[in-house]
């Protein structure tokens, strides 16, 4: 992070960081069922480990989800959020998992059962949304740096965001710094 998230800690920022994990580790160009159990593990996930199936499907709603973040206006961003919710979308509710979780949104099909694809694109449809009715701009991006195709999602202070990490912001700035010299 370039500078301090707006919404430093709490459901939205977790969701937020969950999403862009998946999407870096679906972005690989092979992704094993494993790899994928880690990063949904780290993020507190405790459902059955995902099938080949289940990252194949994941993998396609990495690409919508991308689709959404790599939107040039903010019309279009809102356009496909909304394609993605009234496609994946049921009605909101909160759930504790029977006590073992905290209160959270669902707004996937089933608290437990949900196709996991389903559920990934439903719950980061949901945060895009209440980041782009909160903030008015661009919920994300695609990485400015040079030979990055990574994506965030920009909840930053101030200027938008246009690198999807540390690094890339620094390298960048080495390169423009050469340059110059
Ligand atoms: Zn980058």
């Amino acid at each position: 992070m370039e500078t301090p998230g707006v919404i430093a800690v709490g459901a939205v920022q977790s969701v937020v960081d969950r999403t862009v994990d998946l999407l870096d580790t679906l972005a690989s160009e092979v992704v094993t069922p494993a790899e994928v159990a880690v990063v949904l593990r780290e993020h507190g996930e405790t459902g059955p480990d995902p099938t080949p199936e289940d990252v194949a499907a994941l993998r396609g709603a990495a690409t919508e989800l991308r689709s959404v973040l790599a939107a040039p206006t903010l019309d279009l961003a809102a356009e496909r959020v909304n394609a993605l919710l009234a496609r994946t979308a049921h009605p909101p509710r909160l759930s504790n998992h029977g006590g073992a979780f905290s209160w959270h949104v669902h707004v996937d099909s089933d608290d437990e059962e949900a196709p996991l694809a389903e559920w990934f694109l439903a719950s980061a449809g949901l945060v895009l949304a209440l980041l782009i009715s909160d903030r008015q701009r661009l919920p994300g991006g695609v990485c400015a740096a040079g030979g990055c195709e990574r994506v965030f999602v920009d909840t930053a202070h101030g200027s938008r965001r246009r690198y999807c990490s540390r690094r890339c912001a620094t390298r960048e700035r080495v390169a423009a710094h050469r340059a110059r010299t």
